[in-house]
């Protein structure tokens, strides 16, 4: 185990439709939480810039007969031919430390502009696959991951047995099939349960609890894996 010799970086990928909802306020906390524990914060916010999250066949250089988009993604990284926008994420992905993604949860998920954000930048040759492994062999091994995010449901419905199941259990596909699919080491996420259905004393509070757990995960963070 080692630690950081200059500043860490996080990138916060966040993705609310609503500048004023709770999310983006969730967001703003976490981002100031880690600016205050010394990283260099990145923010990446999907919505403002019309980030466009369908990975399509136009976005590679012209393709003879069937189209294989995760060959399409290597070769493009081997010739340099990547989607510009693609490009300029996947330069700030690999330059960050950790990532945050940042987003009210829809149907169990991530929003869709958010999970093609992951479709299009977690590219094949960029971060796995090509000349890098899966998991710990894959391009992002030794960083730090983390959700951050609100749901509609109260706690208890998200609890084993609960209407909704166990949290862990729906985070799976995420933490494990796309964070740690990439290398990462995943922490413990960052809820807010229901934030629509609390009063503005309790939103507050809620903001607090926020600020200390990022606080507790950028010092988690700032431990290398390796
Ligand atoms: C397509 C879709 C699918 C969904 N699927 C699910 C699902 O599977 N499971 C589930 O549980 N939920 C689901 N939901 C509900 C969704 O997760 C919640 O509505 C959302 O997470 C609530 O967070 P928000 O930021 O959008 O709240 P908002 O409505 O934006 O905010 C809540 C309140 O906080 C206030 N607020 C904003 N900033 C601050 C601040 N700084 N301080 C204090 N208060 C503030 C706002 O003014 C507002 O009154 C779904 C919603 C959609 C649209």
């Amino acid at each position: 185990m080692s630690t950081f010799d200059a500043a860490p970086t996080a990138l916060i990928v966040h993705a609310h439709p609503e500048p004023g909802s709770f999310s983006t306020a969730q967001m703003t906390t976490a981002a100031q939480a880690l600016r205050d524990a010394g990283y260099r914060v990145d923010v990446l916010d999907l919505y403002s810039e019309a980030w466009a999250p369908v990975l399509a066949r136009d976005e590679f250089a012209p393709v003879e007969g069937h189209f294989k988009p995760q060959a399409e993604q290597r070769r493009a990284v081997k010739d340099g031919t990547l989607d510009a926008a693609v490009q300029a994420h996947l330069g700030r992905l690999l330059a960050a430390d950790l990532l945050v993604l940042s987003f009210p949860l829809w149907w169990f998920s991530l929003p869709a502009i958010l999970k093609g954000w992951v479709d299009r930048v977690f590219v094949m040759g960029g971060v796995f696959g090509g000349d890098y492994g899966l998991f710990g062999d894959a391009a992002l091994a030794g960083k730090r991951a983390m959700l951050l995010f609100t749901t509609g449901g109260s706690s208890a419905s998200f609890r084993p047995g609960g209407a909704f199941g166990s949290v862990d259990d729906f985070l799976f596909h995420i933490h494990r099939g796309m964070l740690e699919f990439v290398g990462y080491q995943v922490l413990d996420p960052v809820v807010t349960y229901g934030p629509t259905r609390m009063t503005d004393q309790e939103r507050a509070a809620a903001l607090e609890t926020v600020r200390k757990s990022v606080t507790l995960a950028a010092a988690d963070a700032r431990t290398t894996v390796r």
